[in-house]
């Protein structure tokens, strides 16, 4: 029997919201993210058409992450976004005329790897650090300290004695989940399901010990707040990042046109497969940060950025055919 747009509506809101779970809160997804992304755009579109049946706890309103039993939480007083998705290069120029109608000039754009791990805080006084979190639902998050002092890669001290709170993506090495996953199939143990649930399950363990065993590593990209800094764009704030003792991942270009942005993503299609470290997309930017703060953001995300995703590599679900109205 055909649904009404509300059951359709409810359907793929209750369904998101269960794979949500099993992929943020149990590191476990039971489908995968091109399915998840499928179902996500077609919720999308239909709460577009009727945005009378849009609830606030709708997985288009949030940011997906809960605190996992057993941690201490964290609120973020400055939240942590998500990104909006975009699957085409019509999608990115639609992306860039919405910038332009809004700021009234063309601007130039920062693309950067999407790098598959999960979003972490790390927190700085007197470029010490004090604390690490992950985003959770952007507003409450873990407080994963220890166990992001164990990651090599996250400095303990910086250059320069200051306070900041920096932001980036805590990822598993292609090598190291290979060898985990060898590892655990010999011991019995379940495997992961990919390094992006790899590294979500171990920086997010009780015990130290285990995420040092795991060899995470990370690349930082942002700041909650950029004023200490002094810097007025997106690639002078990752120099500065590196300057600091961060690892900021160096793929990045500024663009001046949406071709060149364009020939930056279909550089990285064909060179996927070649980096140490999974990358699901490219996230496109506006570079200027006064053009940043003219845009401003929704409840989930940023105006001035999208995700490009990249087509899944393989089918790996099939895809059930929903019957969807908009
Ligand atoms: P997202 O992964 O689509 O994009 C936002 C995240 O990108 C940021 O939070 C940040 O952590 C990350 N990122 C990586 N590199 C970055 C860079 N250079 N600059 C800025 N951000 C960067 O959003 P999300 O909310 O973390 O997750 C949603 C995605 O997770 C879905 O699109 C889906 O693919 C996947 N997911 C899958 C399932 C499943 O069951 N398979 C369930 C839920 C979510």
């Amino acid at each position: 029997m055909k649904q009404t747009v509300a059951e359709q509506i409810h359907d793929l809101q209750k369904k998101l919201t269960e794979y949500a779970y099993a992929y943020y809160v149990k590191d476990q997804p039971v489908v995968d993210d091109a399915y998840y992304d499928q179902l996500y755009q077609q919720l999308v579109a239909l709460e577009t058409a009727h945005p009378e049946y849009q609830t606030s706890d709708s997985p288009t309103q949030r940011v997906g992450g809960v605190v996992r039993k057993g941690f201490e939480k964290v609120v973020h007083e400055i939240p942590l976004y998500s990104l909006n998705d975009v699957f085409s290069k019509a999608e990115i120029i639609a992306f860039d005329q919405r910038v332009q109608k809004t700021l009234g000039h063309a601007v130039s754009y920062i693309c950067e790897l999407k790098i598959d791990g999960l979003s972490i805080s790390l927190k700085y006084e007197n470029g010490r650090l004090v604390r690490g979190a992950t985003r959770g639902d952007g507003t409450i998050g873990e407080n994963i300290t220890d166990n992001s002092k164990t990651v090599k890669s996250i400095p303990l001290t910086l250059t320069e004695p200051i306070d900041i709170e920096v932001r980036g993506e805590c990822y598993m090495p292609k090598a190291s989940f290979i060898q985990l996953n060898q590892k655990r199939e010999e011991e019995g143990l379940d495997i992961f399901a990919n390094p992006r649930n790899a590294a979500a399950g171990s920086i997010r363990q009780l015990d130290s010990k285990v995420t040092a065993s795991r060899n995470l590593s990370t690349f930082l990209y942002t700041l909650a707040d950029f004023g200490p800094l002094h810097v007025t764009n997106q690639a002078e704030a990752l120099t500065h990042l590196d300057d600091l003792g961060f690892r900021t991942n160096q793929e990045r270009a500024v663009c001046s046109t949406i071709d060149d942005v364009w020939a930056y993503i279909e550089s990285f299609h064909d060179k996927r497969s070649q980096l140490p470290y999974e990358i699901d997309g490219v996230v496109i930017k506006v570079n200027d940060f006064s053009d940043q703060n003219q845009l401003g953001f929704t409840v989930k995300a940023p105006r001035w950025a999208v995700a490009y995703k990249f087509p899944p590599e393989e089918a790996q679900t099939t895809i059930e055919e929903i019957e969807w109205t908009v």
